[in-house]
């Protein structure tokens, strides 16, 4: 019998999943730049753009390096479709305008990346969608802000910075019996740690960009669901606006999922270090860690992630406190990104979260003191020693 896919290890499957050869035979997944396709004949282009034939037409529709890419990320999250977008946010925005419409309500975890808030925000209400923000981790709060209209929910979990964690499977139910569809952003956990659509949710979405890349060199997004809400929400949006994924950057993240399960893997183990060093040095007042049993939500951890990733925050009391630990570091980089092979720290209040009103900022717990890093794949012991090391110069 033929080996189905789906039946494979996570490693097979992020190795080998979605390949489709050339007549060529390469090993290397093929990198196809090529914008459009040749049809045999005039009868076989109508059959094609008619449907009714299988095959690619047009790079903004697909194109058979994005569809590996988009197969292999599939497979490896056990959802039906998943549908490739140059960005995390043009994932974040397709995901959102094609499931609401004027007169629509969103209700959304307050703590967001910041783009995604602007979206919500800013841009969603020019085209009359209403956003009701909660507390994410207060079931009660999801359910209260429930109106009539209400059509979709949204949550980061882990969320930006502060790691705060959303029962998915509970915030699902509730979405459920609005008639509401859970669209998770799944970035902080990976889909290593955490399955969102195993547990109830009805969209994931990712930034490629961070641990699918994980080397610091693409922008890249997906979108991924059963396959019928995948068509109804998603099939033309994604065809007439255009946030196609590059086919190089499909092949660039197509060669990241070869090695994301050793990576993110890694990166825990160097983070539970890291994270420990941290929490045991005098001049942290909080360490949060996903992978620690003091995180406020160790409960809801133990029930629905597989492991604590890669990102650690900590409160060293006040900003100056925090440039102080930045400045001093001399192996990880004070650089934004996450999810990549290099460590390196932010300053959220004064980089990412800037644009975040003083007053929402407090309600999500995010002081002047807070720094947030991602740990990569340098020696822990190297590592260990640059943060005590910065640590004491806070
Ligand atoms: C980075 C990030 C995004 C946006 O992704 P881009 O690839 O930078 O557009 C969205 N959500 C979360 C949680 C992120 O970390």
């Amino acid at each position: 019998m033929a080996e189905d896919p789906r039946d494979w290890d996570v490693e097979t499957r992020l190795v080998r999943g979605g390949m489709a050869r050339s007549p060529y035979g390469e090993i290397s997944e093929a990198l196809f730049l090529t914008q459009s396709f040749a049809y045999d004949s005039a009868a076989a282009a109508n059959a094609r753009f008619a449907g009714d034939e299988p095959g690619f037409i047009y790079q903004r529709f697909g194109n058979p390096t994005t569809q590996m890419f988009e197969d292999r990320l599939a497979l490896l999250e056990g959802a039906e479709v998943c549908r490739a977008t140059a960005s995390g946010m043009s994932a974040v925005h397709v995901a959102l305008t094609g499931l609401l419409k004027a007169g629509d309500h969103l209700v959304a975890g307050r703590a967001l990346f910041g783009s995604c808030r602007w979206i919500i925000s800013e841009w969603l209400p020019r085209f009359g969608v209403e956003t009701t923000y909660v507390d994410a981790t207060d079931l009660e709060a999801w359910k209260n802000a429930v109106r009539p209209n209400t059509r979709a929910f949204l949550v980061e979990s882990p969320a930006n910075p502060l790691l705060e964690v959303t029962a998915i499977g509970a915030v699902a139910e509730i979405a459920h019996a609005a008639g509401a569809r859970l669209v998770v952003d799944n970035v902080f956990a990976t889909p290593i740690f955490q399955k969102p659509l195993a547990l109830g949710a009805d969209i994931v979405v990712y930034s490629a960009t961070k641990h699918i890349d994980g080397q610091g060199r693409v922008l890249g997004g997906a979108i991924l669901g059963a396959e019928a809400l995948m068509t109804e929400a998603y099939k033309d949006i994604l065809r007439h606006t255009g946030p196609a994924l590059s086919p190089f950057n499909s092949w660039v993240l197509l060669k990241g999922l070869e090695t994301l399960d050793l990576r993110v893997r890694r990166q825990t183990d160097n983070a539970a270090k890291v994270a420990d060093v941290i929490a045991a040095h005098a001049k942290s007042r909080q360490t949060i860690y996903c992978g620690r049993p003091d995180h406020p939500q160790a409960a809801i951890i133990a029930n629905q992630m597989t492991g604590g990733g890669n990102v650690v925050a900590f409160d060293l009391g006040s900003r100056e406190a925090a440039w102080k630990f930045l400045d001093a570091l001399q192996i990880v980089d004070i650089s934004n990104n996450l999810g990549d092979a290099k460590s390196m720290a932010t300053h959220p209040c004064t980089t990412t979260h800037r644009s975040m009103p003083e007053a929402e900022r407090l309600e999500i717990g995010l002081t002047e003191g807070w720094v947030r890093m991602s740990v990569g794949l340098e020696g822990a012991g190297d590592l260990s020693r640059d943060v005590s090391r910065a640590l004491d110069a806070a």
